[in-house]
């Protein structure tokens, strides 16, 4: 006979509007097998230890007729990123008691019916929780930006908004590893200090105390930007156009301010792209999972050397999560926000 224990979750009340509330999403406890159930042949019983929050979780908040991700379904747990252990299995390739990270379940306990997108964690000398952040989509997303898709060389001027965020910290790293000069905004003063003291940018500036952003940039990039990292979109973008070098380059991460509105504002200054021939390009980390193992064999040394540093925002337990996700937007978060929710 199985196990049954109880299982506290995080639901998904239903689809919104405007900003996300703890509200938006309500705590309950059921029950669960502590088994993987009869037919299903690719399944994985696990316990969650780590969930991540991640600003694209919004859009599967809203439904829309151009949803780039599913939506969430009301009355389920919230979905999102975690690292977990493996109790039960009915796939030989994952097997009891080994540590996986990928998409999981709001709560203690869950079964997860298709193994397609879980990773197993091989390398266990760094924090588990590192899964969720740097050595997961965040890392991964500032990898591709700064090595697939802008390829700084040395010398070149990097701007990144959203700065000292999971992906931004990384990509600020990296850029200076390639012998960039790097400046990143943030909107705290803490932020700011962290950025240059921590991270080793070369500036950093609170954006919410610039009353012009375009003025900001011209003071750090007095000869302009080759590289905009953008994590934010709306007024900075439009900034940051106007601050570009001829041929430069603008990485389309994210555009986090615009995720809460109904209609997403235009942008200003657009023509900057033909007159000074730049090249913006989007990318969507899940089209790069291929590069994970080269990714890993460049990052863990970097880790383990101390050449590349990492700040998590730690929220503890179940309970805390809707309050850590709804943060993001508020810029509540100091480095990447994860939840932790037992060790193994
Ligand atoms: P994060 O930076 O750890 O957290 C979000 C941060 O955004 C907040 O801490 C806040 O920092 C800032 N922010 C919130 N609302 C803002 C607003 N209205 N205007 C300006 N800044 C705002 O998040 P992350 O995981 O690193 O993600 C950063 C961006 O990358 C997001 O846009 C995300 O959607 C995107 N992303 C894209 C991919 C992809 O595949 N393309 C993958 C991962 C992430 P401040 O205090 O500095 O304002």
């Amino acid at each position: 006979m199985a196990e049954e224990v109880s299982n506290k979750q995080v639901i998904f009340k239903g689809y919104i509007n405007g900003y996300p509330k703890e509200s938006d999403m309500i705590l309950k406890t059921s029950t669960i097998k502590l088994k993987v159930p009869e037919g299903c042949s690719d399944a994985v019983l696990v316990k969650n230890l780590y969930l991540s929050c991640d600003p694209y979780m919004r859009s599967r908040m809203t439904k829309t007729d151009h949803n780039y991700i599913p939506v969430f379904t009301p009355a389920l747990p919230i979905i999102g990123a975690g690292v977990a252990k493996v109790l039960d299995s009915s796939n030989p390739n994952f097997k009891k008691d080994e540590l996986i990270w990928g998409m999981t379940g709001w709560e203690e306990y869950s079964l997860i019916k298709s193994t397609e997108g879980l990773f197993k964690i091989q390398d266990t000398d760094v924090p588990l929780s590192y899964y969720t952040g740097i050595l997961g989509w965040s890392g991964l997303s500032a990898y591709v930006g700064i090595y697939e898709i802008s390829c700084p060389k040395q010398g070149e001027t990097v701007f990144i908004s959203a700065a000292s965020g999971a992906v931004g910290q990384i990509v600020g790293q990296f850029a200076k590893l390639l012998g960039c000069y790097v400046v990143g905004s943030a909107g705290t003063k803490d932020k700011v200090d962290l950025l240059k003291t921590k991270f080793g940018f070369d500036y950093a500036f609170n954006y919410k105390e610039e009353a012009d952003l375009n003025a900001a940039l011209k003071r750090y990039f007095t000869k302009g930007i080759d590289i905009y990292f953008d994590n934010v979109g709306g007024e900075m973008l439009e900034a940051a156009l106007l601050n570009m070098k001829l041929n430069g380059r603008i990485v389309a991460c994210g555009m986090i301010s615009q995720y809460n509105l109904q209609e997403s504002q235009g942008v200003k200054n657009l023509f900057k792209i033909v007159a000074q021939e730049i090249r913006m390009q989007g990318f969507m980390v899940s089209n790069y999972v291929h590069l994970f193992p080269k990714f890993l064999d460049f990052i863990l040394p970097l880790i383990r050397e101390g050449k590349i540093r990492y700040v998590e925002d730690v929220a503890q337990g179940l309970e805390s999560a809707p309050a850590a996700l709804v943060g993001l937007f508020s810029g509540h978060n100091v480095g990447k926000q994860i939840v932790r929710l037992a060790s193994h």
